[in-house]
Formats: structure tokens, sequence, C-alpha cells
């Protein structure tokens, strides 16, 4: 026997074992039965070759040779049938295509049995590989492998492009693993020979080894895990097996007492040893499965999330624009534009304009959720007095305060001018929104608004009131989006809890902090907002 053959017979082995281990691992597997029927025709043709390149006479070498050409035959289509299996297992091709696909199969198959078609003799030479002598259409048998291979791997390719995630990394490994060497295999043994070179005649078997060592990683890899359950298994069965043989062949009856209790230990152990590798493969598959599940409902939410502010911003947009226009007419209505009005409409005009403003400041809170959330809030930064600023906020609000007949208890001359660096315009938002929920949220009292330096040369905001108070819990949740105090709804209608929410991404751009302190239910309430001194 020759080194060629060696190797031959090595890769009969091979492939059988690995092929009888993914068939039993699951039979019924549509995957697993093809891949082990592509396996079978390989192990073949291996055998074929070996047989025939051991065949000393000349009658055993005609014999075998025509074997040899013939199982070659099965291993386009089980091939072909095995990559219709995949990825999942199911084949989805017309039943007549799978039909006629045989056709040339076996055409080829009976033109192989007779003598003078494919082949038509072996030359057995001295020491050399045997030359075979080529019938009349060794031509189409080398077609007919040429065009199945070149359909296979185009359906392979295309597979492999569709295919995504797991399924896509088990085709790259087929693909590897069968591309080159079947270009291999069909130059060594059809091409070459075709031009009576024989010399690697027998390196298409060998090729077969990493064809089938790399599909049965790729089966595998879809549970790999379950790898270390059957390694365990083979493990503890072997050492157990050793161990009984030792046992029945111990001469005294101390050694069989002791080999025999060697065994029992040893099997126990074993079993409960397999028992937990499974246990924790099975835990670990769970959870991956978990995993996988648990990101595409993140991935879901994250896409609804987006569909929402999307949806925010448009519909803002579209809102905007006819709540100017009545603005617009409103006052050109309070203005007298149209002719003098009766004082009661007046009244009704200016509700009006109180709703509209409402309205309008919704939406600007809506959009600024959509820009903030969408990264697309633009700031233009200034030194601006802080002092100066709330200033302003507080003038305007103190008729609001008056209404509800509330002290609004602010000193200006107090304090420096307090710069920070800041977009006037939406610091001014927050300060407002602050001061505008104290009055809004207290009853009867005061408002106290202050200014001060805090450490880290910082300037510290803060808005009291002796109002409604939060209790604990509504401390920590009231700057999250359209959040509400418990009993609030109820009693102010207007407002979504969007304010705080605002105000904090607001602040937290300005590289400042907001937070709110309250002893309790009514007890009034505290907001406070940290800025860096520019
Ligand atoms: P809105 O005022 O529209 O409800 P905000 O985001 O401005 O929304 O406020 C969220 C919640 O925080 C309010 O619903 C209220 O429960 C609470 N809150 C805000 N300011 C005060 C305050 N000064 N006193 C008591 N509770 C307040």
């Amino acid at each position: 026997m020759d080194i060629q053959n060696i190797l031959i017979i090595i890769a009969a082995i091979t492939n059988s074992l690995l092929g009888g281990f993914v068939y039993f691992r699951n039979p019924k597997n549509k995957l697993n039965q093809w891949f082990s029927l592509f396996v079978v025709s390989l192990v073949s043709w291996c055998v074929a070759m070996f047989l025939f390149r051991n065949a000393n006479a000349q009658q055993d070498a005609i014999f075998w040779v025509r074997i040899l050409y013939e199982v070659a035959l099965l291993i386009p289509p089980t091939l072909m049938y095995f990559v219709f299996t995949l990825p999942e297992g199911q084949i989805n091709v017309n039943k007549y295509v799978r039909f006629f696909m045989w056709l040339p199969t076996i055409i080829l198959a009976v033109m192989a049995a007779r003598n003078g078609y494919i082949v038509s003799g072996v030359k057995i030479g001295s020491g050399q590989e045997k030359e075979i002598l080529w019938g009349a259409y060794y031509l189409v048998y080398n077609i007919y492998f040429l065009l199945y291979f070149s359909v296979l791997f185009f359906i392979l390719f295309k597979k492999y492009w569709s295919a995504s995630g797991i399924n896509k990394v088990q085709i790259r490994f087929i693909l590897w693993g069968t591309f080159i060497p079947t270009i291999l295999a069909n130059f060594s043994n059809l091409t070459l020979p075709s031009f009576n070179i024989f010399y690697f005649n027998w390196l298409g078997q060998v090729m077969t080894i990493p064809m089938v060592v790399f599909i049965v990683y790729a089966i595998l890899k879809h549970h790999l895990m379950n790898v270390k359950v059957i390694a365990t298994e083979i493990f503890g069965a072997l050492i157990s097996l050793i161990l009984l043989i030792n046992a029945l062949f111990s001469e005294s009856v101390n050694a069989v007492v002791l080999n025999f209790s060697l065994f029992g230990a040893v099997s126990f152990f074993s079993i409960l040893l397999i028992r937990g590798v499974l246990k924790e493969v099975r835990t670990r598959e769970e959870l991956t499965a978990l995993t996988e599940q648990l990101k595409k409902a993140n991935e879901d939410l994250q896409r609804l999330d987006k569909a929402k502010s999307e949806f925010i911003s448009i519909a803002s947009h579209q809102l905007r624009t006819p709540l100017s226009i009545i603005k617009g007419f409103v006052s050109m209505l309070t203005e007298g534009t149209y002719g003098s009005l009766p004082n009661q409409a007046k009244e009704i005009l200016e509700k009006i304009n109180a709703s509209n403003e409402r309205l309008s400041h919704l939406i600007d809170d809506l959009l600024d959720i959509s820009r903030i959330e969408g990264g697309k809030m633009q700031f233009k930064w200034e030194s601006i007095s802080l002092t100066e600023l709330v200033s302003s906020v507080a003038d305007e609000l103190k008729t609001t305060a008056d209404k509800k007949r509330l002290e609004l208890k602010w000193d200006p001359q107090f304090y420096d001018k307090m710069i920070v660096r800041a977009d006037s315009e939406k610091l001014r938002q927050v300060i407002m929104n602050l001061i505008d929920n104290a009055i809004k949220y207290t009853h009867e009292g005061y408002v106290e608004i202050k200014l001060a330096k805090s450490a880290g040369n910082k300037t510290l905001f803060s808005v009291k009131d002796t109002g409604i108070g939060m209790d604990g819990e509504e401390l920590a949740m009231i700057f999250g989006k359209f959040v509400r105090g418990k009993k609030v709804p109820k009693l102010w209608t207007e407002g979504i809890g969007l304010g705080l929410y605002v105000a904090k991404k607001l602040i937290e751009e300005h590289k400042g902090k907001v937070w709110a302190e309250s002893e309790g239910e009514g007890k009034g309430s505290t907001f406070f907002v940290e800025l860096p001194i520019y």
C-alpha cells in the first residue's frame, strides 16, 4: 500500500465517522440526511479509487474503474440536494426540477456501465498511476461535472448573499470548504486525466477530507455547545468501559471488589458530570435565545421611539402655522382693525389669545423634545447676566402672581451681574417655566426667587414656593417625560408634564444641574438650577 492509498483510506474513514456523527445527531433532519448521502457518495468514490489503485489484475482494474466512474456521478446531485436544504433544512425547489436534475446522472450512469463510452480500458504500468483509456463520450462526462458544479456554486453564492446572521456564517464555511477543493479535485481527477496525465489522479479523494470537515463544522456551528455534551458523554463512557473490562479480568477477590467499586463510583460521577454539563448547556442556550429576543425587542422599541419623535416633529410643525395665523387675526381684531368691538367680545378674544398661547407653548415643548432627542437642538452661546435674565422673567410673571394674590419676592439689587455662558432664549425658557410652575402650584403665600454663588465657582438660582409640595416619589419622577404629579392632572388640566423634562435637558446642555426639594405634600417646594459662572 502506498502513501496515496493510505491517505485515501484515511479520507474514507474520517468522512464516514463525521458523516455518521452528523446523521445520528438528528436523522430526521433533511439537511443531515442529504449531507450523509453526499458523504456516502464521497466515501464510495474513495473506496473505489482505493481498490482500483490496489488492483493488480487487468480484469479487476477494469471492474473497479467502472465502479469509480459510476459512483463519482452521485457526488454532484447529492451535494446539490444538500445545498437545497440550506440553511434551514427545508427544500424549496420545484419537484419537476428535482426530478429532471437526476436525468443526466442516469444517462451517464447507463453510458458508464458500457465499455467504450466513458472508459474503454486500463493500462497497468509499473509503479505509476494506472492509465485509463477514454471512451468516446468522456468529454460529455467532464461537461456534466462542470455544469453541475457551476450551477451548484451559483446557487450557493446566491444563498450566501441573501442569508444573514448565523446562517450566513454557516454558508460561508460551506463555501470555504467546498469551492477550492472542488476545483482542485476536478482538475486533478478530470481535467488532467483528459490529457492523459494520471499523476494526481488520487488528489480529489484526499480533497474530500477538508470538504467534509468544513461542512461538519458549519453544521455544528449552530449547536456548537452540544459538542461539549457529546465529548463529555464519550469521555465518561470510555473510562467506565475501561474500568469495567479491568474489573472483569481482575485476578484476586480483593481486586474484583476494588475494581468493581471503582467502576461503580466512576460511572456514578460520570453521570453526574454529564447531567451537569447538559444543564449548563441548556441554560446557556436558553440564555442565548433570551438575549436574542431581548435584542430584537430593544431594536423594535428604538424604531418605535424614532417613529414617534418623527411624528411629533411633523405634527408640531403643521400645528404651528394655523396657530400663528389665529394669533395674528386675534390681535388685529383686538386692535380694532375691523372696527370697534363690544367689551364682551374683547374678553372672549383675550381668552382665545390665552388658549392660543398655551397651545403654542405646548407645541414649542414638543418641538424641543423632538429636537433634543434627534440631537438637532441648536444653541446660540453668549455671555449673559443671569440677574438681568431673572429680573425680566420676574417682571413678566408679576401680573400672573398678582392675579393669584401671591407675593413674588425678588430683589435684583442684592446681586451682581452673575455672568454665565448660555443660550439666553433657552435659559429664559427654563427660568420662566420654574417660576411659572411655582405660581401655578401655589394657592396662597409667596414665591421667592434667589440667586447665590455656590462652591466651585457656580451660580445657584432657586425658586421657593409655599404651594402644594411633593412627596419623595414625585420628587424622583417629575423630571421625566410626560410625568405629572399624582393629584395635579385633576386640578390643573392644562400642561402635559413636559416643562421639567425639557428644562433638565436644556440645563444639561449648559453643563449645569437642575433639581427640586420639598418637605412633603402641602409643604411647598424649591427648585434649583446650578450653572458654572463664566
Ligand atoms: P406640567 O406643569 O405641565 O405638569 P412640568 O414638567 O412643568 O409639567 O411639571 C411636572 C410636574 O412636577 C407637575 O405636574 C407637578 O406635579 C410637579 N411640579 C412642578 N413644579 C412644581 C411646584 N412648584 N410645586 C409642586 N409641584 C410641582
